[in-house]
């Protein structure tokens, strides 16, 4: 399929001051967009200026949560190259979320050729700070144009860029965790491992409560017994108990993380095996009282690594190794930053150049 390109005139000002380019406020120039429906399939790719989207108010997603997306960036490498971690993995799971809403898969090699063409005309939004990064979000919604319940008969797909600041202007810093016990984020057989706006929509009440008690993220627990360990927000979470790295597996209502499971595989890399298990709170608690809880970090492609300082769980709370980041925390940050910052050799083939 031809990809439509329409520049625009007059380009926005890129932002002077990296340091202040915070999270997905800042658009670049262009974004693409192509068009799906039963009859013709995906057709009408093109990239045009960033602007407003014309819906019609009977718009499935609008009314029924046809909705899905993704979550990469482009990374500024050192000699000014250009590079992207492990899209493929992305595009992959996009169709996974895709097949679980009922909406319709897109090519991933088309998708990220797509991607590749809107981020070389807006190669001068890269930013360049250490820490900062060009944030890509690709989505779709159903826009079925009438109130029936039923899978998507249309559907539009788009990628937008927002270049944003380094997660941890300050280094990294530890964050205090609650683990919730009355809300639920997703439960097997749902649309937990599915990266869908309805996930987050549930889960802002409990992100709310959190934050008011002084809490900056809320960790899951299952849906069904609210016994095991899930995720946090929008991260996935591993702790190191006794030496041993553990992290919930995943049972059809986590998000399986890229981050995640390149941290997986970075760490058989050096003959480390974590353990991928059901973890209970239970569990969990004791390690912490006991001091057996050495280590606990979030992670995702926002925040890479982000190291666990408190833990609270029904009223009581938890420090972790003395509230500072751990070794095994701040080495993976370590290496995995500089893979996607293009400053440690990537022995995995994760890197994806596009300059
Ligand atoms: C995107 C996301 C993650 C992290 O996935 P990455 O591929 O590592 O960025 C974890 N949990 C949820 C709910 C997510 O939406």
């Amino acid at each position: 399929m031809e990809i439509k390109i329409t520049r625009k005139l007059n380009p926005a000002a890129k932002p002077q001051d990296e340091s202040k380019l915070g999270f997905g406020t800042i658009f670049t120039d262009h974004m693409f967009l192509m068009l799906w429906d039963k009859a013709q399939g995906w057709h009408d790719a093109e990239i045009l200026p960033l602007g407003n989207l014309s819906i019609h108010p009977s718009s499935s997603v609008l009314h029924y949560g046809a909705e899905i997306f993704e979550g990469l960036k482009a990374y500024r490498r050192a000699d000014g190259g250009i590079q992207l971690f492990r899209p493929w993995e992305n595009f992959a799971r996009f169709n996974r979320s895709a097949r679980r809403m009922g909406l319709p898969e897109v090519d991933p090699e088309f998708c990220l050729e797509a991607l590749k063409k809107l981020i070389a005309l807006d190669a001068d939004w890269v930013p360049h700070n250490p820490g900062t990064s060009l944030y890509i979000r690709p989505f779709m919604f159903g826009d079925d144009e009438n109130l029936a319940v039923h899978g998507s008969g249309k559907a539009r797909f788009i990628i937008i860029l927002s270049p944003v600041g380094s997660y941890y202007p300050e280094g990294l810093a530890p964050v205090k965790i609650m683990i919730e016990d009355e809300d639920v984020r997703a439960v097997r057989g749902g649309t937990g491992e599915a990266k869908c706006g309805g996930n987050y929509g549930a889960s802002v009440r409990a992100g709310n409560r959190a934050e008011e008690r002084g809490f900056s993220q809320v960790l899951w627990l299952d849906g069904v017994e609210q016994k095991y360990i899930e995720e946090v927000g929008a991260m996935n979470i591993m702790f190191k108990i006794n030496g041993r790295i553990v992290t919930p597996a995943l049972n059809g209502s986590i998000l399986p993380g890229i981050t995640r499971k390149s941290i997986l595989e970075l760490l058989r890399s050096k003959g480390i095996e974590a353990e991928e298990r059901r973890i209970s709170v239970d569990e969990l608690m004791e390690a912490a009282r006991t001091g057996a809880l050495e280590e606990a970090w979030g992670c995702g492609t926002a925040a890479v690594v982000s190291p666990v300082g408190v833990l609270a769980y029904q009223g009581e709370e938890y420090t972790i190794g003395g509230g500072k980041i751990g070794t095994v925390t701040q080495q993976l940050y370590n290496e995995l930053t500089g893979i996607q910052w293009g400053e440690l050799p990537d022995p995995f083939g994760w890197v994806c150049k596009l300059n």
